[in-house]
Formats: structure tokens, C-alpha cells, sequence
């Protein structure tokens, strides 16, 4: 898939820790400091539970037509394991996102349509594209609202691409004779 085909798809961004990875089960406690230190052991972010539900969210969201499913999460310098540990956990757990993984510093640097993270108040008002919050202490009703959301940018992202294509006015419906 070159360039321009892969931009008509919706491009979809799914943060690791606290959406596809329970970090707070890793933990094992609550209200913990932000970078608490059991995140520095060694082991920490490969042995991390899957998050519930998270599985069939991304199954299903393999199954929308004109969405193309990326993970996008951020790497913790202080803990250089984690690099290895995330890409040896996406290859246990979800093996067809393991070439699929953008590792950056900051998430205002990609440039897809649609980032699914728990970190709202650092990434919303820096991703260029759909911010959806996820919210990891309601994982079931989370994923259920973002499946839908992504469903329906995604058809209308394909409707907008068929108009373009057909020449149809975007001040017309596509409906119109
Ligand atoms: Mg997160």
C-alpha cells in the first residue's frame, strides 16, 4: 500500500499502557505516583496483564472496513528494558501490531486521524488529529464508545474519499441528482 492509499484509510493510534496493557495491575496499587518505581524493574512492561476487554476491541476494529489499527506509545528513556519489553509483549499479545508500532516521545509528532489513550491531559491538546479518551477504570464501556466513534469517522471518512473521487461538490450530499 503506497502513500495515498494508505491516507484514505483512517489511521488509528492505540496507546499501550492503561488501554492495551493494565500498567495499574502492574503496579499493584492505587494512587500511585506518576513513573512509580516499579516501572524501572526489569520485567516490568513485558510482564504486564492484557487489559480487560481489550482483545475483542481490537478484533473488532480489524474488521472495519478503511481502518488501519497502529500502536503508538511513548518510551520511558530512565528505563531503556522497555523498548525491548514492549515490543516482545505486542509480539505475545497482539502479533499483528508488532511491525505496526510507533515509538516516540511525544505523541504531538504523529500525524494519523484518531489517537485511543488514558493520557488526556498531556496528548488532546497536542495530537493533530481525534483525541479518544480512554477511560481504564471503565475498560468494557470505554472501548464500547470508541468502537462506535471509530466506526463512524471511518464510514465517513470513506464517503468523503468517494465523493472527492466522483467530483461531487462538498456542498452536496452525494445523494443529489
Ligand atoms: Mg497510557
Amino acid at each position: 500500500m503506497n502513500y495515498s492509499e494508505r491516507k484514505k484509510k483512517l489511521e488509528v493510534y492505540l496507546d499501550m499502557d492503561n488501554v492495551l496493557a493494565d500498567f495499574d495491575a502492574g503496579v499493584g496499587r492505587k494512587d500511585y505516583e506518576w513513573n512509580p518505581p516499579e516501572m524501572f524493574k526489569r520485567g516490568f512492561f513485558l510482564n504486564l496483564p492484557v487489559m480487560a476487554y481489550a482483545k475483542v476491541f481490537y478484533a473488532y476494529l480489524e474488521r472495519i472496513p478503511n481502518v488501519e489499527v497502529y500502536i503508538a506509545t511513548k518510551y520511558t528513556a530512565h528505563a531503556p528494558d522497555c523498548l525491548t519489553e514492549k515490543l516482545l509483549w505486542v509480539q505475545e499479545h497482539f502479533p499483528k501490531l508488532a511491525d505496526r508500532m510507533m515509538v516516540v516521545c511525544d505523541k504531538g509528532h504523529l500525524n494519523g486521524d484518531v489517537l485511543v489513550d488514558d493520557d488526556h491531559e498531556r496528548w488532546q491538546h497536542c495530537f493533530r488529529g481525534t483525541f479518544m479518551h480512554f477511560d481504564h477504570t471503565n475498560p468494557k464501556d470505554s472501548f464500547i464508545a470508541i468502537a462506535h466513534q471509530i466506526k463512524c469517522q471511518a464510514q465517513l471518512k470513506e464517503d468523503l474519499e468517494k465523493a472527492e473521487y466522483l467530483g461531487i461538490s462538498p456542498h452536496m450530499s452525494g445523494e443529489e441528482k
